[in-house]
């Protein structure tokens, strides 16, 4: 009788379970099954009527039970984002149980779905996870049942540009850090909206102590700078005037992962840590940090660079030719400044600013 073996890893088979391909079962799953990275998940759910928003709109999610309603609302979340890269496989969700109940009984604020596929041909399986990150809010409804309407509201914008991608992960990393902080009861009570207006985000909330806590978030998390100002909301019964507290928060000129120059190196932001930023040097590798206040002054750190394509049309003893295949533009730099892989015809990766070149790939 004649044995039978993977093809990929050698493994000797029985008959029985040998896949398409000659495959044993754990090379199937690897080879055939994607491997999407999952985008990570938002959930939003009201904790007071228990709707949660479907893209736009907040739907009632027609349960009693708090956790039913988060799990509810999670999973159609993830149904809807995982399916396009589960095309030709079948594929079972659920929530990851333990992290569903440490949403109501600790400070966690994420929970995983955990994503079951399998191929419709073959008897194998492969588990992906998909982190989901829920936050609570009032719903429209029962933010305007709350007496009064809001009393705060914080203004996020970023310095001379719009948010971008990594400015919306530091609002939710602070909106979760502000939820730790309550208790489980009154957590998301007190988020009255979360606005996406020209150029920023409007947060308002039902307390101004926790609007002011929120702006200390984002000035310790992400370098921001923070102005109170009151503004007068209106005349209430007794005749008094009533005020609402509005907090500009201002995000620095560039956003965690952006390349800047800073004393004329360039480099890239990290984090911010206390009062200042940490960079890493593009050219040296070596680990800067960016004081506050120098982001705030003048020109000290320059942004708005981004690499461009260039193509080596020579070099030539001390000097090289480039050229900017989206301008056109050439540029003759020293042959030193290119790394000593580049040839000429070569493709790579440059920032330019004012005359100096870096190749960054
Ligand atoms: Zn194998
Ligand atoms: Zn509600």
């Amino acid at each position: 009788m004649s044995k039978l073996f993977c093809a990929r890893c050698g493994r000797a088979l029985h008959k029985d379970s040998l896949l398409p391909g000659f495959l044993c079962p754990t090379c199937y799953a690897e080879l055939k099954l994607p491997s999407p990275s999952l985008p990570r998940l938002e959930v939003t759910l009201c904790p007071k009527c228990l709707s949660y928003l479907h893209g736009k709109h907040w739907v009632k999610s027609g349960c009693e039970d708090p956790i039913e309603a988060a799990s509810k609302a999670i999973l159609q979340a993830a149904q809807r984002s995982a399916k396009p890269l589960l095309k030709g496989v079948i594929a079972e969700l659920k929530v990851d149980e333990e992290g569903l109940q440490n949403l109501y009984t600790s400070n966690r604020t994420q929970t995983n779905v955990i994503i079951i596929i399998r191929p419709p041909e073959a008897n194998v399986s492969k588990t992906l996870e998909q982190q989901v990150v829920v936050r609570f809010q009032l719903c429209p409804q029962c933010s305007r049942a709350r007496a009064g309407g809001f009393e705060a509201v914080v203004q996020v914008r970023a310095d001379g540009r719009f948010l971008k991608d990594a400015d919306f992960q530091l609002i939710n990393r602070a909106l979760s850090k502000l939820a730790a902080k309550y208790q489980v009861s009154e957590r998301g009570t007190y988020l009255v909206e979360v606005k996406e207006v020209h150029g920023g985000v409007d947060v308002k909330f039902s307390s101004s102590k926790i609007a002011r806590r929120f702006a200390e978030e984002l000035r310790s998390l992400g370098g921001a700078v923070v102005k109170y100002s009151y503004k007068m909301k209106g005349i209430d019964s007794r005749g008094k005037t009533t005020y609402t507290t509005a907090i500009s928060v201002r995000l620095p000129k560039f956003s965690i992962g952006d390349i800047v120059r800073f004393k004329g190196e360039f480099a890239i932001v990290e984090s911010f840590d206390r009062d200042r930023f940490i960079a890493t040097l593009l050219r040296s590798r070596k680990k800067i940090s960016i004081p506050h206040s120098s982001v705030w002054k003048g020109n000290e750190v320059m942004v708005g660079f981004s690499p461009r394509t260039m193509s080596v049309a020579s070099i030539h003893g001390n000097s090289a030719t480039l050229v900017d295949l989206a301008s056109g533009e050439s540029y003759e730099v020293p042959a030193h400044i290119l790394p000593p892989w580049v040839k000429a015809g070569d493709k790579i990766r440059v920032l330019e600013s004012d005359g100096r070149f870096l190749v960054v790939g």
